[in-house]
């Protein structure tokens, strides 16, 4: 996770460009629709932010209070206060965003954590400066501005690797529904089966979004993030632990369960380790192996929760869990000390994913291409290494599989 906080723009760790520029001089209108919710709401009053509004009496007989830190206005008439509400209009327009218009609680509160995080003391007027100039957040990969456009807050998503390519340079896309084509396959054109792998492609710019389509594009890019985030803000997320979603795998379990006889967990914590970790999944990991038994595999540090094994661990398990059937043999080989290093370090770029950083030239690298191929060349015999045979007695390996 590489949450750079609620960032100012222009600002260390902000940087965005924005479609508009940096920083912008958006002045700030309210609606005639906001006004007439804001002139409904008086009737209960409201109190949000230090806006404080309320109507006293009915009909012809109504009067109107209208409070901001810097302005009281009292027994006022409809006219008057609507007045009062469009030369105020930043606290009117922050309840506006916030209270009148209708959105699920936790696309509220996502909207709210983007620009205020932990900032929550600030006021409306340090609020919209801050606006104005832009702030940049991260969720995952994606760097989310959110700024004063026409029309109130904008948003802008990019990936976090573009937040300094100028927007002509990117591919600019304005209806959320093209995040799903968008992001099915990483930089490569490898299909990513894990939406949540740190694999997201780079090179495109949503822009001009407002909060609802923020959201959307959001839960296109990475689904049902914010609501669990929400759910686990609130104390509410229902995590389902390793064992009870096994069980609920109709004919995989049968499968799975040859690990779980009473074996301890050790193989959760595997796939755990090779598959839940930042490196492969932005995810953080809350799922455990049962109520009572915690993993020791770090869980990550994503902002979002992961509340049960996803079908790729499952899947992933399912595979391995045949592979695990086998019973272990000895192989006898002979390796110089380096050959064994090599083979070490092979595995390891593999599992990092590092082989394609290691450039041709690097022959010293164990997982270099050359010297690799070297490797194989001097002892592999028929494809064995070694020339050991991998079933001596000609007997196949329960799945076939090597
Ligand atoms: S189970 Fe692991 S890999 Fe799958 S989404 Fe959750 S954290 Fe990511």
């Amino acid at each position: 996770m590489h949450d750079r906080g609620p960032t100012p723009r222009g600002s260390a760790g902000g940087g965005f460009v924005s479609s508009s520029g940096t920083g912008t001089d958006e002045q700030v209108t309210v609606s005639d629709e906001a006004v007439a919710a804001l002139v409904a709401a008086a009737e209960e009053g409201v109190d949000f932010e230090r806006l404080q509004v309320a109507r006293e009496g009915d009909g012809d007989e109504a009067v109107y209070h209208f409070e901001t830190p810097a302005v009281t206005r009292e027994e006022l008439t409809e006219s008057e206060f609507r007045d009062a509400c469009s030369n105020n209009p930043e606290y009117v327009d922050n309840w506006w965003f916030f209270e009148g218009l209708e959105r699920a609680p936790a696309n509220r509160a996502f909207l709210r954590w983007l620009e205020s995080g932990d900032a929550e003391d600030w006021d409306v007027p340090t609020r919209y400066d801050a606006l104005r100039e832009g702030i940049a957040r991260s969720w995952g990969q994606v760097a989310v501005t959110v700024m004063l456009g026409a029309g109130g807050r904008r948003y802008e998503l990019r990936h976090e690797d573009d937040v300094d390519t100028p927007l002509p340079e990117l591919e600019r896309r304005e209806d959320p529904l093209a995040a799903r084509e968008l992001v099915k396959f990483d930089d490569r054109g490898r299909y990513r089966p894990l939406k949540t792998a740190p694999t997201l492609p780079t090179g495109w710019a949503f822009v001009g979004l407002d909060g609802r389509d923020c959201t959307h594009t959001l839960d296109l890019v990475y689904p049902a993030t914010v609501a669990n985030w929400h759910l686990e803000r609130e104390g509410e997320l229902d995590v389902n632990h390793w064992r009870e979603t096994m069980e609920r795998q109709t004919g995989i379990y049968g499968v799975i369960e040859t690990w779980d006889r009473g074996e301890g967990h050790e193989h959760v914590e595997w796939v755990a380790g090779a598959c839940c970790d930042d490196s492969q999944c932005l995810k953080r990991r809350e799922w455990q192996y049962d109520d009572g038994t915690d993993l020791e595999a770090p869980g990550g540090e994503g902002e979002f929760p992961c509340r049960e094994p996803c079908s790729l661990v499952v899947s992933a398990a399912r595979k391995w869990t045949r592979l695990e059937s086998e019973q272990p043999r000895t192989y006898e080989f002979e390796l110089t000390p380096s050959e064994k290093d090599q083979i070490e370090a092979i595995i390891d770029a593999v599992a990092d994913g590092r082989v394609d950083e290691i450039r041709e030239a690097d022959i010293y690298e164990g997982a270099n291409r050359y010297r690799t191929r070297f490797l194989r060349a001097k002892r592999f015999d028929a494809g064995d290494l070694g020339g050991v045979p991998t079933d001596p007695e000609g007997e196949q390996t329960p799945t076939g599989e090597h």
